[in-house]
């Protein structure tokens, strides 16, 4: 198959507009940072996943032969660090415990506990058993340091945040909240683990549900880190015996002194940056800037999981995982590695210090290409800040197609915002049906738009005159595919090759009104074309058939009415299941404080 060359993409390495060509053949080799497996995929994801998606899927509309790589990390501290959390619900479900005491059982020194009970605290699944004020008092700082832009504020705040930390002396009682009390009867109920492998199981599990529901089908294989320790452990010792690393007595380091374009991704000075981004900091390390390679296991600190290693007992860091992972699936260079902005520094600029310095081959990755991230009332996404929204939340109020739809109306490249119309927190966080209430709402409209495309072209009374507006028609829809993939070639433009799709919809509707009829042929090519484009964004795939009877609408009334019922008597499961049902069906369901109203999503049968 011969391969189409006019696609431009942004290519953060060079900082410019580039045009894409493979580093050989018609191959292309593409990399996408994985999840962490702690916890469910949030939107925030979902804009970075689908947009690869699109991309790989473009790349094979023009011929390429695309090989989708995707990691998933599932040795971490967030995971384990959620592994202590669930125990430390298990532990003080049946009993209250000195904060002492339940180090103990964890097997935990009583800082380390500290601080996960202070995270626990935050998210109301524990107490103190003497005072409930802390939890309000830790969210109102939080949210206070995360405004403060004076520097002495902030001290001033810092330390007052830090003195109600020290306040949990060992001696504290704590107490499992209600909410907790069911948060950890729902987890062994449902036979979920506490243990960090069988957790990071468990929401990978979840992720590949999410990523399906998405349409994000185009990965071809997903790589578990824990899956390549060996390998890791020998790509630094080589690293190690050529000098690039160092080992101290807690963890060994990749010198970032010794590769000199450390920092040419992302444009910064890695010994100023480290700072902003916590690095830990180590006065065994000989810069500021270097990572961890592989962490040996501190005092009191959590010891599962853990491998054996030349540097004794630990585990492998984040960075040196990923680049095993591509160096030992694809090779030593690559065409497309991906992943969100922020990943850029220091974890790309690491990834790229990492293989170059192990195979001497430079480039190591041809394009580099980055996502912009999500906001919600323009401020990241983020547990403690309550503005948190899962894809699993934001499918009981949307269709996946929806959100896949809503995601490409804004470029990958730039950022995107969330604006709902309230400020959330810890305490009045995010709920699913504040999503109605967003651009979502819109976007929903708007695909529904262009399906009312194919739904008149397959359902208006059809006849065979070639008449002059017919032949215009056609014309116009050849300029609309046209300009839908110049528009993607031009830096995967995806919200104009959506505006294009609109435009000839303006068109079309004009001539099915003036008209009356449709020409069969142009409405045959219609639907082919608008299913052709939409393949590369997967959307506008499903089948579209009539609801248009006016028995069935009573039939729909009258099912919303008895689920109305079951509501009532508080039996949300079974009213859930028929929600969910009749969405499968396309037929959603809005839940407001006064009735539920319902309307057809997609006139489609499954
Ligand atoms: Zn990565």
């Amino acid at each position: 198959m011969t391969t189409d060359k006019s696609l431009k993409i942004y290519n953060s390495l060079n900082h410019e507009i580039e045009e894409f060509t493979p580093v050989s053949g018609n191959k292309v080799f593409m990399y996408v940072c994985g999840p962490t497996v702690y916890d469910y995929m949030h939107i925030g994801h979902m804009k970075t996943y689908i947009f690869y998606d699109v991309l790989a899927r473009y790349l094979s509309y023009k011929g390429y032969s695309v090989y989708f790589l995707m990691n998933i990390t599932d040795v971490d501290d967030k995971i384990i660090n959620r592994s202590i959390d669930r125990k430390a619900l298990y532990l003080l479900k049946d009993t209250d415990m000195r904060l002492e005491e339940l180090a103990e059982k964890l097997g935990l020194g009583v800082e380390y506990a500290r601080e996960r009970v202070i995270e626990l605290i935050k998210s109301g699944l524990v107490e103190l058993a003497d005072t409930q004020d802390l939890r309000r008092e830790l969210i109102e700082l939080e949210k206070k340091l995360s405004l403060v832009d004076d520097e002495i504020e902030e001290r001033k705040l810092e330390e007052q945040y830090e003195a109600l930390k020290d306040s949990i002396t060992p001696n504290r009682v704590l107490r499992i909240s209600e909410n907790g009390k069911k948060i950890i009867d729902e987890i062994i109920s449902r036979g979920s683990k506490l243990d960090p492998i069988g957790i990071a199981k468990e929401f990978e599990e979840y992720f590949r549900e999410d990523m399906k529901k998405l349409g994000i089908t185009t990965i071809n294989v997903y790589a578990r880190a824990s899956e390549f320790i060996e390998e890791i452990i020998s790509v630094a010792k080589k690293l190690e015996e050529e000098g690039y690393a160092y080992d101290t007595p807690n963890a060994l380091y990749f010198n970032s002194s010794k590769f000199k374009d450390y920092g040419k991704l992302s444009g910064v000075d890695p010994d100023r940056e480290y700072r902003v981004h916590r690095i830990e900091l180590d006065p065994n390390k000989k810069n500021d800037a270097d990572w961890a390679l592989w962490r040996k296991i501190k005092k009191g600190h959590p010891r599962e999981p853990c491998w054996d290693s030349p540097w004794g007992v630990g585990r492998p860091g984040w960075h040196i995982e990923d680049t095993t992972i591509i160096l030992r699936l694809l090779g030593s260079q690559i065409d497309i590695h991906g992943g969100a902005k922020e990943l850029m520094f220091p974890h790309h600029e690491a990834e790229i210090a990492q293989a170059e310095a192990y195979t001497k081959i430079k480039p190591w990755v041809k394009f580099w290409v980055h996502t912009d991230v999500l906001t919600v009332n323009g401020k990241k996404m983020s547990k403690s800040l309550g503005n948190y929204i899962s894809v699993r939340d934001a499918l009981k109020v949307f269709d996946p197609e929806v959100l896949r739809y809503w995601v490409l109306l804004t470029k990958y490249r730039h950022r995107m915002d969330l604006k709902l119309p309230f400020e959330p927190d810890l305490l009045n966080p995010i709920k699913p049906e504040h999503l109605l209430e967003t651009p979502i709402k819109q976007a929903e409209q708007g695909l529904e738009r262009i399906y009312n495309v194919i739904r008149y072209a397959s359902f208006m009374p059809k006849d065979d005159e070639q008449d002059d507006e017919t032949r215009k028609l056609g014309e116009s829809l050849e300029y609309m595919k046209k300009e839908f993939l110049e528009a993607l070639d031009d830096d995967l433009d995806t919200p104009r090759a959506i505006a294009t799709l609109h435009e000839f919809a303006t068109i079309f509707f004009k001539y099915c009104k003036d008209r009356g009829k449709l020409n069969k042929k142009i409405a045959e090519e219609i639907v082919k074309v608008f299913r052709e484009l939409g393949s590369i964004l997967n959307i506008l795939q499903k089948e579209v058939m009539k609801l248009s009877d006016e028995r069935m609408r009573d039939l729909v009334d009258l099912i919303v009415d008895i689920r109305d019922k079951l509501r009532k008597r508080g039996e949300y499961s079974l009213a859930d299941e028929i929600r969910e049902r009749l969405r499968s069906l396309g037929i959603i369901l809005e839940d407001t404080a006064k009735e539920t109203r319902w309307y057809v999503s997609r006139e489609s049968p499954s």
